[in-house]
């Protein structure tokens, strides 16, 4: 399928009444149980090899990674190199999947020539960063989840604006997410990286609370949202992986 073919399918297919049955089903089912629960009944029983995590390894990333290791470490773990990335996540990505065991990392990246056309100068984020994350994330994504019935995020109630009301099972597209780490605060998710001696990334301790690529990314105080430094100064919040039904 051609990139623009692929951006026209990403942008306006919504979720078939059998895929919205079978999350709301499952949403309902997995309502009050423990994250590990709801990734265990995932990987091995409602989508055997056809499930994938999609994963940042941002400042958060580590707990999921290491819950999906603890299953099975060749699940695929699908990880968008925008090309965009700070050094210091592509060395982080590099050290976890070592100490993880991930067997299965699979780095996507933008169509060459889709960025030599609508990229040229690498500045397109500065011009239309929608337009920007649907070349380097949104389109690869919908190539590499090809295949895949569901795909796994870290999305948690608590980074607050569309994630609030957050189900653990939601149909999007020809796909369902699964979020196990819906009722997860903050604390949870650094005493689960202590209880299993996970490194943070790098950029955690500079004040980065939520990393993405290093033109959207800033430093946040200590009493913003979580996601207060991801494109700052724009309404934009989300990075389009999840405003789209992929
Ligand atoms: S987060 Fe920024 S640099 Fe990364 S794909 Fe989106 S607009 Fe482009």
């Amino acid at each position: 399928m051609s990139v623009i073919a692929t951006a026209r399918k990403t942008a306006s297919t919504p979720a078939s009444d059998e895929n919205d049955v079978r999350a709301r089903r499952l949403a309902m089912q997995f309502s009050a149980s423990p994250a590990h629960d709801i990734l265990r009944h995932a990987i091995q029983e409602e989508f055997p090899g056809k499930i994938a995590l999609v994963s940042s390894f941002g400042a958060e990333s580590a707990a999921l990674l290491h819950l999906v290791a603890e299953i099975d470490p060749a699940t695929p773990v699908i990880f968008l190199d925008t090309e965009k990335h700070f050094a210091q996540t592509l060395s982080y990505r590099k050290k976890l999947a070592k100490q993880l065991g991930l067997t299965n990392i699979r780095d996507i990246h933008p169509d060459k020539e889709a960025v030599a056309e609508k990229d040229p100068d690498g500045d397109l984020w500065k011009r239309d960063a929608d337009a920007c994350c649907t070349l380097r994330k949104v389109v690869p994504l919908t190539g590499a989840l090809d295949g895949f019935d569901a795909w796994i995020t870290g999305r948690k109630q608590f980074h607050g604006g569309g994630r609030v009301n957050l189900p653990a099972f939601e149909a999007s597209g020809d796909h369902i997410k699964v979020n196990p780490l819906i009722r997860w605060t903050a604390d949870d998710v650094q005493h689960y990286a202590a209880a299993h001696d996970l490194p943070p990334h790098p950029l955690v301790e500079q004040g980065y609370p939520s990393i993405g690529c290093w033109p959207c990314t800033h430093p946040a105080a200590a009493d913003d949202d979580i996601r207060a430094g991801r494109w700052r100064g724009a309404a934009k919040t989300e990075c389009g992986i999840h405003m789209s039904a992929v």
